[in-house]
């Protein structure tokens, strides 16, 4: 049998994403650098479809029919080298290979570069929604040339995520590196919503005096409104869950440590490049970093500060919508910070990225999937040249709605000394882009001052210097 693709790399992601190519109706061709893995996947899941297993790189190039599409799963970085250096002499021009690992979206444009080279097609492409997703239907980000993108877009269709509309969650999202970028900046989005939700929860406790299962039953009811989406559902699941071994709720006995893999720090470090602020997804990542400094943690906790005291029932049920209102408010604020950085990388590199396309694959299949993307969509069909979703009517008048209460909160917050740096950067970033002076212009001051930096007036044109060691007297520079 000749394969109509081929998926390298079989540990959890390969070898879900290969059953469900094959589930979907493709025959397969497998290849692990370890050949146990491809026979155990034979073994276990044969009976689901056509897979053609292969045990070395040139038996795998050969399963496949012309021109080739190989999806490579393996460790990002070195492997992902390793594995392209191995395949790439065996390939012909006009075959694709396709990177469906984390690779960074730099490492996938020298890649692709390299490969164009040779007449080969490199895809780099984003791949969400985990082990699941990479079986049912994941939310799929493909880069790459538009050409490769008409020989495999039907197959990704085929095993995407449907939207709640029917609509596959993949589009083809810009050359080269565009779906890795896209895809890291999904994931820097996924650490913001995290850390709001993480928020939430904090003060819903120790503000709101409730328990990990009472939180759980308004998590459960944020989700039926405009907050409907996985991560909300999931996290009413973990609250609610009660540790087998304790007797305790699981929230309560897990490490307060959370790890993190990179992507969140990747996106701050491109938005840092670009010049975008990206305040609530870097509060995000920092919020890790801070939580995993254990010795610090433990030298500061006689600092001085309130404690938290919790409100009585009636004013407890207020604050509780208050919060969703907060939580709500400063989700806007991330996904437009995020997608001002996909717009910010888009014209960096040239991609043309439609950004209503991509609000629309994540609809499904990925980690943020949630009934609000449609929204953000719809502002971007309606508007493809919108500035920011702060400029959407529908968004502003959401926040207008929402703004008291978002600002109650962080006054709770603030007076009872729980730390709420998600909620707040988004408010201040808000707050400044309102702001019609900022103390930018003294900045530009102190910069003239201490470095001859020059500076603009707001009433004529040019560039000015004052001499601040002498006179003071204003030259134009
Ligand atoms: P891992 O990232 O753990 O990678 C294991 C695979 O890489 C194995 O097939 C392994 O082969 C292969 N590999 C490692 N080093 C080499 C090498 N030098 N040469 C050849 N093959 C090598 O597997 P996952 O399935 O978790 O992830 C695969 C990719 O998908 C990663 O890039 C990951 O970041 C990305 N991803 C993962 C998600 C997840 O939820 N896990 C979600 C989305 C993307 P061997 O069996 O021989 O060791």
């Amino acid at each position: 049998t000749s394969a109509q693709i081929g998926v390298s790399g079989l540990a959890v992601m390969g070898r879900n994403l290969a059953r469900n190519f094959a589930r979907n109706g493709y025959a397969v061709a497998l290849h692990n650098r370890t050949p146990s893995r491809t026979r155990e996947l034979v073994e276990e899941f044969g009976q689901e479809g056509t897979f053609v297993p292969t045990e070395s790189a040139e038996e795998f190039v050969a399963a496949l029919e012309r021109p080739r599409r190989l999806v490579i799963m393996v460790k990002a970085g070195d492997p992902t080298d390793a594995v392209i250096r191995e395949f790439a002499p065996l390939l012909e021009s006009g075959d694709m290979i396709v990177d469906g690992g984390n690779a960074h979206f730099s490492d996938t444009r020298r890649r692709e570069q390299e490969l164009r080279e040779q007449g080969i097609h490199f895809v780099g492409t984003g791949i969400s929604g985990g082990e699941e997703g990479a079986l049912r239907g994941p939310s799929i980000m493909p880069g790459g040339s538009a050409e490769s993108y008409d020989s495999l877009g039907p197959m990704l269709e085929k095993i995407a995520a449907d939207a709640a509309d029917g609509a596959p969650c993949v589009t083809h999202v810009g050359a080269d590196g565009a779906g890795h970028f896209v895809k890291m900046v999904h994931n820097g989005i996924e650490y913001a919503d995290m850390q709001l939700i993480g928020e939430a929860y904090q003060l819903l406790r120790d503000v709101g005096g409730r328990s990990p299962e009472e939180i759980a039953g308004i998590f459960r009811a944020w989700n039926t409104g405009r907050l409907d989406s996985y991560l909300i559902e999931i996290t009413a699941e973990v609250l609610s869950h009660v540790d087998a071994a304790t007797g305790r709720p699981f929230v309560d006995v897990v490490a307060d440590q959370a790890e993190q893999k990179g992507t969140g720090r990747w996106t701050v470090q491109l938005a840092l490049e670009l010049g975008v602020p990206v305040s609530g997804i870097a509060e995000a990542v920092f919020a890790r970093s801070l939580s995993g400094h254990t010795a610090l943690r433990r030298a500061s906790r006689d600092l001085a500060g309130p404690v938290p005291q919790a409100l009585g029932p009636t004013e407890a049920a207020a604050f509780a919508d208050k919060v969703e209102q907060a939580l709500y408010a400063s989700k806007i604020v991330s996904y437009t910070q995020g997608f001002h950085e996909i717009a910010a990388g888009s014209a960096e590199y040239g991609w043309d990225v439609d950004l209503g396309a991509i609000a629309a694959i994540w609809r499904g299949g990925c980690i943020i999937r949630a009934a609000f993307l449609d929204r953000i969509r719809a502002a971007y069909d309606a508007r493809p040249d919108l500035p920011s979703l702060l400029a959407d009517e529908e968004f502003a008048a959401e926040i207008a709605e929402a703004q008291d209460d978002w600002r109650a909160v962080l006054v709770a917050a603030t007076e009872q000394g729980v730390p709420a740096p998600g909620f707040a950067a988004a408010l201040s970033y808000y707050d400044a882009l309102r702001a019609e002076r900022l103390p930018a212009s003294l900045t530009q001051g102190q910069r003239d001052y201490f470095g001859a930096h020059t500076y603009h007036r707001t009433d004529r044109e040019g560039t000015y210097h004052t001499l601040w060691g002498g006179d003071r007297t204003e030259v134009q520079a």
